[in-house]
């Protein structure tokens, strides 16, 4: 009997029904899967448990919070592999060129929209974070007894007035740009590479940059939300850092690895950037010793880091698990009839523009 292999997140001690999303639940599709003439193995093990069962997967879901790295050689022993499903949105964590050169006719697909606002409405609260000073206000409440007023204050802020650009204005840059504007920013900037709509601008009050070292220039505040592909990775290093705003604030909720980790970490130390702050990560799990795990700016704040969690709240996790579930249907039935925007790879053969060619699907709704 073929075999889907589902590799997701540990629901462990804290498990309930609600929680899809976990390896313990396998997104609630057990019996859907089972019915539909497959075996299913779910883990939470990216390493040797994944390595036994991939041998003869037909079908591998893996999500972007506990990524497992579906690399060249995973794919080479996963002899029978037709389809990989991402969980969420987001497929870099698979070596999609290789599968793109190899000939081998897999199909790579996500849940394109399912955590959209889960990650807009994390990136304004890490936006407002750093810009209140929220994180050490918090500790200053729960765990020291000065009532030090002006520890927190002499580094908080208002959103109001602030500078803000989006490198990348797709779904979640848009929603980001949505959500801001009531906020009354000086002004909303992005850089994409196609322009958004004379109508969705006006919608939101956005001006594109032509380029990103300008848009960097400008702002107060930044929010990555482009994909990790060959022309995103390590985008924001040394030399992009040096032309931001000195003060600026940072946030990505898109990759880790579109950062150099110790160029941001040491961009804050040094009061180039007042502060950074996201929930992705590369690797992930973080190692103990990652920088973004201990820098700080130079009143103590300037941290708002999560483990990867912004996509993956229970409302999420019900989407993405319904969207997985709708791409299984259309590949069992052999139809195949997914929904454009979902598809990253046919066959082998590239989708997106991002990663491959243009044939994507832009569409900020
Ligand atoms: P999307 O709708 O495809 O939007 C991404 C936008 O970025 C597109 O307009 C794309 O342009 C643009 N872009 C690509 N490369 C760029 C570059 N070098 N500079 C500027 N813009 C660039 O994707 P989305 O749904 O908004 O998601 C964006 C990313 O967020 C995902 O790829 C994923 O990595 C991340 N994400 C994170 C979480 C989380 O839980 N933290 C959840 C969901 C998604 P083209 O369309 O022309 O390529």
């Amino acid at each position: 009997m073929s075999k889907v292999l589902a590799v997701l997140f540990k629901g462990g001690e804290y498990n309930t029904a609600k929680l899809l999303g976990s390896a313990e639940n396998a997104l609630g599709l057990r019996s859907f899967i089972e019915s539909n003439g497959r075996t299913l193995f779910a883990t939470a093990d990216k390493e040797a448990t994944l390595d036994e069962h991939i041998k003869d997967a037909e079908v591998i879901i893996t999500t972007p919070f506990n990524p497992a790295y579906i690399s060249k050689e995973r794919i080479e022993s996963a002899k029978n592999l037709k389809l990989l499903v991402t969980a969420g949105v987001g497929s870099d964590h698979i070596d999609l060129d290789y599968i793109n050169k190899s000939g081998r006719k897999i199909s790579v697909l996500e849940v394109t929209g399912s955590n959209t606002s889960s990650v807009a409405e994390h990136a304004l609260l890490t936006i407002l974070a750093l810009v209140k000073n929220f994180i050490p206000a918090h500790k200053v409440a729960t765990e020291e007894l000065g009532w030090d007023i002006a520890k927190i204050s002499r580094d908080a802020y208002d959103l109001e007035g602030k500078v803000v650009a989006t490198i990348g204005a797709g779904r979640i840059g848009y929603k980001i740009l949505e959500r801001l504007a009531p906020f009354k920013p000086g002004e909303l900037l992005y850089y994409d590479y196609q322009g958004l709509s004379p109508e969705l601008e006006a919608k939101v009050g956005a001006k594109r940059i032509d380029t990103i070292e300008e848009l960097v220039s400008k702002a107060d505040i930044v929010t990555i939300n482009a994909p990790l592909h060959a022309g995103t990775k390590g985008l924001v290093n040394k030399e992009l850092l040096s032309k931001f705003k000195p003060g600026a604030l940072l946030v990505n909720t898109a990759r880790g690895a579109i950062c150099d980790a110790q160029a941001v970490a040491d961009a804050v130390k040094s009061g180039q950037l007042r502060g950074y702050g996201g929930d992705v990560w590369f690797p992930q799990p973080a190692p103990a010793d990652h920088p973004w795990r201990s820098f700080t700016n130079k009143f103590g704040g300037g941290n708002a880091m999560t483990p990867h969690v912004s996509g993956a709240n229970l409302d999420a996790q019900a989407r993405y698990s319904l969207g997985v579930k709708n791409i299984l249907t259309s590949y069992f039935t052999g139809k195949k009839d997914y929904r454009p925007q979902d598809i990253i790879l046919l066959d082998g053969e590239y989708a997106t523009k991002s990663y491959g060619n243009d044939k994507k699907v832009k569409d900020v709704k």
